[in-house]
């Protein structure tokens, strides 16, 4: 039997397809004690997905075509959602983790500065869940062309300050690209927007050949577009990966408890420990350090609008609340 390493970079269902080493794409199957393992986690409500795409996999070759996936290594690290709402979970709020794609070392979140219009609690969203997993955070104002009356410059220097990597492009103009490639390079990094941020020509003026489908403007809303793809890894070179986000449309972060959001707020962190409770939620406790800031203006009524908004997205998380 022959086995050979090498990376998914893509799932369709039950059909895995693998990168080997030897740059060969090949489609695999898990082998059957992955499978015990995944009942075993489904009972206690845990994590969706056994392998996903980004895993360092070893493969028994079966023939030219087909494989076996027989080792899944340990990741380093990995970005995941709160899975859509299943129909008829048993109890309210019972929502599992589903992997987005794992050993992932920067997320660029796309946005636009009009249709869709720009929505900084959708970023800060996100940038959360980047930080709990250990995955940098990027952020990508795109559409720089097509500014009407959009505060570009407001909500960029909010983001640089914060320390955040931040670039204004135009798809279109193809400007702020090349920034982008060089940073990306010897990375593996993950893109992800609201349909019709312009993601995909994005990723196009980025890397022609990846040539992804871009919609007509009118298509932007549209649900339905993509069904059972969710990431596809792509390899650039040697040591640079880009992982397109098509079929994944929200992000919720998964398994934050109430009480540590406020240290994936990094303008917070300085004032956490000035207040009264260490159980502190920073909404109605006394003596509050942060909301102290919050009135010096310290901290940005946009940023802790963000948290609050997301404090109540983790309320209904019972799972994860004492
Ligand atoms: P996606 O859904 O995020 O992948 O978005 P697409 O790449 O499919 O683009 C959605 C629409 O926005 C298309 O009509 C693109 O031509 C347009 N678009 C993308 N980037 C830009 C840009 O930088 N400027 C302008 N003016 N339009 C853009
Ligand atoms: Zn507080």
């Amino acid at each position: 039997m022959i086995f050979i390493k090498g990376k998914i970079f893509k799932i369709e269902s039950k059909d895995y397809y693998v990168l080997l080493e030897n740059n060969q794409e090949i489609r695999c199957s898990l082998k059957g004690k992955f499978k015990k393992i995944y009942s075993l986690k489904k009972n206690k409500l845990s994590i969706l997905d056994v392998a996903a795409v980004g895993d360092f996999v070893e493969v028994e070759i079966a023939d030219k075509n087909y494989g076996v996936i027989s080792t899944i290594y340990e990741r380093r690290n990995y970005l995941s959602r709160k899975a859509p709402k299943i129909k008829g979970a048993t109890k309210r709020g019972e929502r599992f983790e589903q992997i987005i794609a794992a050993n992932v070392d920067n997320l660029f979140i796309v946005s636009s500065t009009t249709s869709p219009n720009f929505n900084n609690k959708l970023i800060d969203r996100i940038i959360v869940t980047a930080l709990s997993s250990n995955i940098k955070p990027n952020i990508v104002i795109n559409k720089s062309d097509l500014n009407h009356g959009f505060d570009i410059n407001f909500w960029g220097n909010l983001y640089s300050e914060l320390g955040y990597n931040l670039y204004y492009t135009s798809a279109t103009e193809k400007s702020g690209i090349d920034e982008i490639r060089n940073v990306i390079h010897g990375k593996t990094n993950v893109f992800w927007g609201q349909s019709g941020v312009g993601k995909s020509s994005l990723i196009n003026s980025l890397f022609p050949e990846f040539n992804l489908k871009v919609s007509k403007i009118s298509e932007y809303s549209n649900k339905g577009r993509h069904t059972t793809v969710t990431s596809i890894l792509k390899q650039i070179d040697e040591t640079t990966a880009i992982i397109d986000t098509p079929g994944i449309r929200e992000i919720e972060p998964y398994g934050i408890r109430k009480k540590d959001l406020g240290h994936y707020f990094k303008e917070f962190e300085k004032y956490i420990l000035d207040c009264k409770f260490n159980t502190c939620t920073h909404t109605h406790e006394p003596k509050c350090a942060v909301i102290a800031a919050l009135k010096n203006e310290e901290i940005t009524i946009e940023r802790y609008e963000s948290y609050l908004n997301l404090l109540e997205t983790i309320e209904d998380d019972m799972f994860f609340n004492d």
